[in-house]
């Protein structure tokens, strides 16, 4: 089974259009048992509308959340405990076009923690930049391990942490994401923007999954890769045991592109 997340992002402009597409994901979903597809639309996009159109197979996730539980004086701010209402089974934290706009870890680990305390599942995305990269995988591993600690502070660190059964992982590096362009990994001096090689994220997933394992006796915790996942290369991901599925932004936005992604779980060869 490969979870199959789509990140809308701040997408599409209209109810209609957010409705079509999650039909078209909804169906594919539900006719395919190799994978769990999760959408997550834009806050007012989470209606009952949508709601009435998930099944076993297909949830509803969130791409942000505040961090506090329920509610309290934070304007702006929309509660795990609310988007539970709502319906959303998941949210997406830690996403590096957030960190961009000033996110910190800090901030992170806070939703992180209450997210999983409104009994949300959390997909906590890491990833290192193109700068960090550039210094090689070795470089990109310790970045990540290091982002992962300081998000995940509060876990198992007092008899009180949230339930961390309930976290998702999602490996993105900075510099993949959003770029369909096939240039080759570090092609030139201070160029970025490029597909990760399967290879390499395999290698990545593999210290995540044994940090999460050692230090915080994550045994079972999926991880995702997502990085320009497309129709095209998403089978070469989705082959390997190692990947737990994948977490698209662009493609899931073509409804038949993602509808041929869920399809393609079916095909993985393992
Ligand atoms: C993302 O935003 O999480 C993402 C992976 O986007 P894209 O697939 O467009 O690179």
């Amino acid at each position: 089974m490969k979870l199959i997340i789509a990140n809308w992002k701040m997408n599409p402009t209209t109810y209609a259009e957010a409705q079509k597409l999650a039909r078209a994901a909804g169906v594919a979903a539900d006719k395919n048992k190799h994978a769990k597809v999760v959408i997550c639309p834009p806050f007012p996009f989470l209606s009952s509308t949508l709601y009435s159109l998930l099944s076993a197979r297909f949830s509803l996730g969130a791409q942000n959340c505040g961090p506090e539980v329920a509610s309290g004086p934070f304007t702006g701010e929309v509660s795990p405990a609310m988007l539970k209402k709502l319906g959303a089974k998941y949210v997406i934290l830690g996403h590096s076009e957030r960190r961009a706009m000033g996110e910190t870890d800090e901030m992170v680990a806070k939703k992180v923690q209450a997210a999983l305390r409104a009994g949300l599942k959390v997909i906590l995305c890491v990833g290192e930049t193109f700068a960090i990269r550039r210094q090689g995988i070795a470089a990109s591993k310790k970045f990540v391990a290091s982002q992962l600690r300081a998000c995940l502070s509060g876990i198992n660190s007092t008899p009180y942490s949230p339930p961390a059964t309930r976290l998702i992982l999602a490996y993105e590096p900075v510099w993949a994401i959003s770029t369909n362009l096939p240039k080759p990994l570090l092609a030139k001096e201070g160029e970025g923007g490029g597909l990760e090689k399967p290879a390499d994220v395999v290698e990545m997933i593999r210290s995540i999954k044994s940090l999460l394992s050692t230090r915080y006796s994550l045994l079972t915790t999926p991880v995702l890769y997502g990085g320009s996942v497309n129709v095209k290369n998403a089978q070469s991901y989705l082959n390997h045991p190692e990947i737990d599925g994948v977490l698209v932004g662009a493609a899931s936005l073509r409804p038949k592109e993602f509808k041929r992604i869920i399809e393609l779980t079916g095909k993985a060869k393992f």
